[in-house]
């Protein structure tokens, strides 16, 4: 394993606005509104360390590949590392530690006493087999085994990753420890100590989030249009769990592209990517639209569910929406947030949005921890309550400071974070 230079400048990337340099970025705006210790700020704007491994497989073929694996640990001020691991082509360095970045301020956020990481490797899943899929997880959960464990760095299922793949992980983890962990990782099948509900939980938050967003706006639920781009795990249970509230989803798309129906798609009809993969643009809709053609549509909430970067500020003067709502992570780059703000469009961030994710991560940790299962109507309720308290907590920072409801968010976790430093603070 070779630990990286974690205050190393970012390699130059062709994107300018590279995760690292979007979280950045978030984190000195925040700062300017926070009387924040100059060397905190400065240490926070670093992970504490970056691990790269090489992960060898051997494929079915018999030959020997040699993917890189990385796993970034940001902060743990506030408890044990967490978040993703991400099996993606274009999983980096620089990547995983701006990612990393923001599951610290997710985690604040929602008050739960987790710090941020996030790892992967290089690799497209969809090339390997289930048995080479399985060897190479097996294989990156050994090479990591040093900086992780329950109490240490919990990762969980991101893209390209799935229950089954944290199964294998907790597996290959436990059978080396000599003790069965189930603690070591989130996302995990029920059947071996995930949790109910963890699969719906990002979504459902999303859901919950754009909720209270229309009533604060005093929003009529039955008369509010909703468009959301990515129909997989995030976008299809916010969709459907705005659906049920009343509202009217007229679009939706996937990798291929959207379908819209102007009265109101049928979400639970409507087949999402993980149940069959193009089944939402060959859905018999009235009428099918691209995934551009998806983000400027004139809606009042648009959830971008899919991947990050979609608005740029190439679109972000077409797009109609008054609302923004961030189910993906990272989907808005900080050139487009600016046009959204001059443009008196609310961004509802995705370190409150879609942290229903991790925190049902950790109603599964204490579940595993405790050895003792909830059942899938105490999850809910958990999460509401949740939910509710983080959005609270930001609506007042909203409310008091007149400021974007990025910086709101970014106050509220910033302000935790930094507060557990000051407290705690500098070792030697
Ligand atoms: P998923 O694979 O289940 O679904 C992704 C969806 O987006 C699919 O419908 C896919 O077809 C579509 N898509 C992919 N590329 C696209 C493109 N270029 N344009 C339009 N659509 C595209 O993934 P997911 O778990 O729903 O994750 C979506 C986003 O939410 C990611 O940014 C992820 O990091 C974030 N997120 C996921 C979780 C989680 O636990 N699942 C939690 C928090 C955040």
């Amino acid at each position: 394993m070779t630990v990286s230079d974690p205050t190393a400048k970012p390699a130059e990337s062709a994107d300018p606005e590279s995760a690292v340099e979007t979280a950045r970025r978030q984190l000195e705006r925040a700062a300017t509104h926070l009387d924040v210790d100059a060397g905190i700020v400065e240490r926070l704007r670093h992970p504490t360390s970056v691990y790269r491994v090489t992960v060898p497989l051997e494929r079915d073929d018999g030959s020997r590949e040699m993917y890189t694996g990385y796993r970034a640990h940001h902060d743990s001020g506030r408890g044990p590392y967490k978040g993703g691991l991400r099996y993606h082509p274009d999983v980096s360095e620089e990547e995983c530690i701006g990612l990393s970045m923001w599951m610290t301020w997710k985690c604040a956020v929602m008050d739960i006493p987790f710090g941020g990481g996030k790892g992967g490797v290089v690799v497209d899943p969809k090339e390997l087999s289930a048995d080479e899929r399985e060897r190479l997880t097996r294989r990156f959960a050994e090479e990591l085994r040093p900086v992780i464990g329950p109490m240490r760095d919990i990762p969980a299922p991101d893209m390209g990753t799935d229950p089954q793949t944290m199964a294998w992980f907790m597996d290959a983890y436990s059978m080396q420890e000599g003790e069965t962990t189930p603690g070591v990782v989130t996302g995990k099948p029920p059947v071996i100590g995930g949790s109910y509900g963890r699969e719906e939980a990002p979504g459902r938050s999303v859901g919950i989030v754009t909720r209270e967003a229309m009533d604060y706006y005093d929003w009529d639920r039955e008369e509010t249009t909703v468009a959301v781009q990515g129909f997989g795990s995030v976008g299809a249970n916010a969709a459907r769990y705005l659906d049920d509230l009343g509202a009217s989803v007229v679009a939706v798309s996937d990798v291929d592209g959207g379908i819209y129906d102007p009265d109101g798609l049928d979400t639970n009809d409507v087949e999402d990517h993980d149940e069959t993969p193009g089944m939402v643009s060959g859905y018999d809709a009235p009428e099918t639209l691209t995934n551009d053609e998806l983000l400027e549509l004139d809606v009042d909430v648009l959830i971008p569910a899919a991947i990050g970067n979609v608005l740029t500020a190439e679109n972000a003067r077409d797009v109609s929406a008054d609302i923004i709502v961030e189910g993906a992570n990272g989907p808005t780059t900080s050139s487009a947030d600016e046009i959204f703000e001059e443009r008196g469009i609310h961004v509802i961030p995705d370190i409150i949005a879609n942290a229903g994710g991790v925190t049902v991560s950790y109603f599964e940790w204490l579940q595993d921890i405790n050895r003792r299962k909830w059942r899938l109507e105490r999850v809910n309720e958990e999460l509401e309550t949740e939910m509710l308290r983080a959005w609270n907590a930001v609506r007042k920072e909203y409310e008091a400071r007149d400021v974007t409801w990025r910086d709101a968010t970014y106050i509220v976790a910033l302000e935790r974070v930094a507060d557990v430093h000051e407290t705690r603070g500098l070792w030697p």
